[in-house]
């Protein structure tokens, strides 16, 4: 089974846009066990659209081809398709319906008309994200039976489209067979690559694959067999022996680990950041449910809004600077204090790449939570370029919140 994916658009070229697909979708194929062999990206003309359309039809199972399913005149790959497998365009009378019931009240541009065209015998995926459907076909070519997938650009229309339509279809059409390599990703943080890498070394055996993926502060484990006991099994020794990093498996992110457990706790919770400017806040809102857990998060950038919000005093910001224990401590404590909440977390560091000393060198961070009768505060340091830097400090602010929300 040989898989290919084709991302058209020339902004995807010119670096306007960031070709999320081949990632998405690389890695959703890879959990089926079938990952892509090839990537490739073209402009929107439909000679580079023809070209490659080929090409990946001659020599590969299953075709996925992304983008330029709408209404503009750049989006042409629906008419290069039909043209290059020599399929009439037919109007699709529901899916011009579909469309016409999204212009209700307004003009209907012509060319949005296009949209209900089908090529002959494709099947017709839904979008329930926006107007251009995806199509799916058969189609045999060099005595060999191939499958395209023509799935839209924008990210929201594509990624349900092929969770709930594509993959679906693929499965009941017997196109994307079971019996591939079984995968498991088991997600941990707070311990380095090389040190994951060396505990897990007893678990090497023949008929297992490990992979390692380590962004800051985490790595993620990939193990992959063609024997699901293997791969079960791996996975049951991998939490004996790395025990508390590791955080959850596949879809899991720490961030809807952490907002699980708080809401499993009944515990709500207010931060207030200096160094990360709300970054922690911002992640645990993209966790939906949320809002049963977070109060408020504050930004206190600058020493007069530390005094101002949180009520740190101003002898201990004298005394001690903005990024010091008793500050966390009392930025913590007083934002638990002022929002009412179960708990309180601070973080207040030097991102860089200036205002480090010898003493507190650029990239030190002390966080703290605030519970009932105890605060933790930890100190770390992370001398990372600034954004990684953040992002490496809102991993150990997760961390030391599971761990008091575990304690509490
Ligand atoms: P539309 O109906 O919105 O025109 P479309 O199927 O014609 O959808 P395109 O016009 O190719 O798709 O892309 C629409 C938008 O989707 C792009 O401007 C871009 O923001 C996003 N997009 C397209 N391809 C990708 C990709 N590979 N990765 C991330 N975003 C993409
Ligand atoms: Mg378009």
């Amino acid at each position: 089974m040989r898989i290919e994916i084709l991302n058209t658009g020339t902004e995807l070229l010119t670096g306007q846009v960031l070709n999320t697909h081949q990632q998405w979708l690389g890695e959703r194929l890879a959990r089926t066990g079938h990952p892509p062999a090839r990537l490739t990206v073209v402009d929107d003309t439909p000679e580079a659209i023809g070209e490659a359309v080929a090409t990946a039809l001659d020599r590969s199972d299953l075709v996925l081809i992304t983008g330029g399913l709408g209404p503009t005149a750049d989006d042409r790959t629906r008419e290069v398709v039909a043209r290059l497998l020599d399929l009439p365009l037919e109007e699709d009378e529901a899916l011009l319906e579909a469309v016409r019931e999204r212009f209700v009240g307004r003009r209907m541009p012509d060319r949005v008309r296009l949209q209900a065209l089908v090529p002959r015998g494709a099947h017709v995926l839904p979008n329930r994200h926006g107007t251009a459907p995806g199509l799916a076909l058969r189609h045999r070519r060099k005595g060999r039976e191939r499958t395209l997938l023509m799935l839209p650009g924008p990210p929201r229309e594509l990624r349900p489209m092929f969770l709930e339509e594509a993959l679906p279809w693929l499965r009941a059409g017997g196109l994307l067979p079971a019996g591939g390599p079984v995968v498991r990703i088991l997600r941990t943080a707070g311990m380095g690559e090389s040190l994951v890498e060396e505990r897990l070394e007893p678990l090497r055996s023949s008929g297992l694959e490990i992979g390692y993926c380590a962004r800051p502060g985490c790595v993620d484990i990939r193990l992959v067999s063609r024997d699901r006991c293997l791969v079960d099994r791996a996975a049951v020794r991998v939490r004996e022996i790395l025990g508390d990093p590791v955080y959850g498996e596949g879809d899991q992110t720490l961030e809807s680990v952490t907002v699980g457990e708080l809401a499993r706790s009944n515990l709500t919770l207010a931060t207030v950041e200096s160094c990360t400017g709300g970054l922690i806040a911002q992640v645990l809102t993209d966790v939906p449910g949320a809002s049963r857990v977070l109060d408020s998060g504050w930004i206190t950038y600058s020493n007069a809004s530390k005094i101002r919000l949180p009520r740190v005093s101003s002898g201990s910001l004298a005394d001690h600077g903005a990024v010091s224990e008793p500050v966390a401590r009392e930025m913590a404590e007083g934002v638990r204090r002022e929002a009412g909440t179960d708990l309180g977390l601070s973080i207040t560091g030097i991102a860089g790449p200036s205002g480090g000393t010898p003493r507190k060198p650029t990239g030190t961070v002390f966080l703290a939570c605030a519970a009932e009768g105890a605060t933790t505060v930890r100190r770390e340091h992370f001398p990372l370029e600034r954004t990684a830097f953040k992002r490496r400090v809102l991993v150990e602010a997760l961390r030391l919140l599971r761990r008091v929300v575990r304690s509490t």
